[in-house]
């Protein structure tokens, strides 16, 4: 081995990144949250370097141009944010990037389910396939999981009262989502109909109830909740937030291990071919537990931590995209988007802001499979995902296979935490205190887990954390 070789791969404790006073804080990955940690922190003036294993910012907010024609786009990660994400408002505020209300859909929304495929225009009541009350055929899956959610969240009250998570939080997380829809009255044929049509359900057998109401208020319910996205692609937001944050961010750095020392932490990092030791004061550390895994503590983490970290589950997702040479759903006066019992689940228009209305211009569909469905998407080849895409396609939107141009995908194994029965009142207490001089932030350790704004503000709580120690 010739001697630069082997001295890169040597361990080098770097100089201290210390300013005099002031904690230096290394963050460990550049998702939102530690975009935010990084940001606030920085702006308070402590030293910071974020490390992120990428060669880019923004974690799971990822916005794919390739191969689309025409300066289309879709977005492989997060998709929307509602009115009440007040932290991605504000930082989209500030640092000038245009974050614009999703238009209300005007046109049929397309079902195919129980091999059948429909129509229901906005605002009317759909002919559903399924025995549901009066009641609930008149609200549509969408208003039945509204109208719950909604009250549930009233019970709970408010994520800022002291206790929140102790009384009725604590209640509903020792429920699975599909139990808390039969205890509020959802009929046995209104829970198999919000499998395939609702976000957040497709492990509605084993995620806690919490979750689904924490998360599900992020994600456009309550109906009125208005959805907001970056025209251009969501990325904008993670990019002007890196872009602030400048050579501070360390691209290429995978972090192997976290050493607490007395008065300090180090921390090993993978840069290329060289291993390289950061000492610093403080660590917010943002990896998603499904990564963390793989990084070595010294010493073990205590034992609450320890355990959410070997077993946090996580949602599948398998995103595939359709490159069409037209948008030739509009043919028929009917929206892109479509709900299907068949491997697509949800299909999606993207762009989510459309770049045009034109019949003749070339368009995206996007397939959105959660759950046990992505799992088994995922076993399949890519040829073979996008021959049974397509067929599943053709039944939703008839023309499929004509309009077809080509086709790419994306396939997460950790689109979003998914917490089991009982385990967010046991853990999230536990995980929001720091561990020595390791903070942790990321979606899975906010009040309102799997979403964009839960990274955010994640993030900000913990640089908090530090500030005001
Ligand atoms: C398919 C999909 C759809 C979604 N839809 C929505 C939606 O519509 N609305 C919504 O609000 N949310 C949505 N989300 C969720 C949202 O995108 C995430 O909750 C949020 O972006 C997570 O941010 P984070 O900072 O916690 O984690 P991440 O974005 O995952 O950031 C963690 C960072 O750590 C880096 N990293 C990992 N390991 C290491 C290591 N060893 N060393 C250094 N760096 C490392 C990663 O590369 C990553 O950049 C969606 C997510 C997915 C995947």
């Amino acid at each position: 081995m010739r001697r630069r070789t082997f001295l890169s791969l040597l361990p080098a404790v770097t100089a201290p990144l210390l300013a005099k006073g002031r904690d230096r804080v290394l963050v460990l990955g550049a998702g939102l949250s530690g975009l935010a940690a990084a940001l606030e922190l920085s702006e308070a003036g402590h030293p910071v370097t974020v490390l992120e294993t990428r060669q880019i910012p923004g974690g799971r907010v990822l916005t794919l141009r390739t191969p689309f024609a025409g300066g289309l786009y879709a977005e492989a990660g997060g998709i929307a944010f509602p009115d009440n994400a007040t932290n991605a408002l504000r930082y989209a505020r500030d640092l000038h990037v245009e974050m614009k209300r999703l238009p209300e859909s005007t046109t049929p929304h397309i079902y195919y389910l129980r091999g059948r495929r429909f129509r229901v225009n906005p605002g009317e009541p759909g002919d559903w396939p399924y025995q549901l009350t009066p009641k609930e055929a008149a609200l549509g899956p969408d208003g039945i999981l509204a109208g719950i959610v909604t009250k549930l969240n009233t019970d709970m009250g408010p994520r800022t009262k002291p206790n929140w998570l102790q009384n009725a939080g604590k209640r509903f997380d020792r429920m699975a989502t599909i139990d808390m829809l039969r205890n509020n009255g959802a009929s046995a044929e209104a829970q198999e109909l919000l499998r395939w049509t609702a976000w957040y359900t497709a492990s509605a057998d084993t995620q806690s109830a919490l979750q689904a109401v924490l998360s599900g208020m992020m994600i456009g319910l309550p109906q009125e909740q208005a959805a907001h996205a970056v025209p251009g692609g969501n990325d904008a937001l993670p990019k002007a937030m890196a872009a602030k944050l400048g050579k501070r961010i360390r691209y290429n750095a995978t972090v192997t291990r976290i050493q607490q020392l007395k008065d300090k932490v180090r921390v090993t990092v993978r840069e290329g071919n060289a291993i390289r030791t950061l000492e610093a004061d403080r660590i917010v550390c943002t990896l998603p537990f499904s990564a963390l895994r793989e990084v070595e503590f010294t010493p073990v983490l205590s034992k609450v931590k320890a355990e959410a970290v070997a077993q946090l589950k996580y949602e599948n997702v398998t995103r595939l995209f359709f490159q069409m040479k037209r948008r030739y759903w509009a043919d028929a006066r009917v929206s892109g988007d479509a709900s299907t019992d068949t491997s697509l689940m949800q299909v999606l228009e993207e762009p989510r802001h459309p770049m045009t209305t034109g019949v003749d211009s070339p368009g995206i569909l996007e397939a959105y499979t959660q759950g046990p469905g992505a799992l088994s998407m995922k076993s399949y080849s890519t040829e073979e995902r996008v021959r049974i895409g397509l067929n599943d396609l053709e039944l939703v939107h008839p023309g499929a296979h004509r309009e077809f141009v080509s086709a790419t995908h994306q396939v997460w194994d950790n689109a979003y935490s998914k917490y089991e029965l009982g385990q967010f009142s046991a853990w999230y207490p536990e995980l929001i205190k720091p561990e020595g001089l390791v903070y942790f932030a990321g979606e899975h350790i906010s009040t309102l887990p799997g979403t964009m704004e839960g990274a955010l503000e994640s993030g900000i709580r913990a640089a908090n954390d530090i500030l005001h120690r």
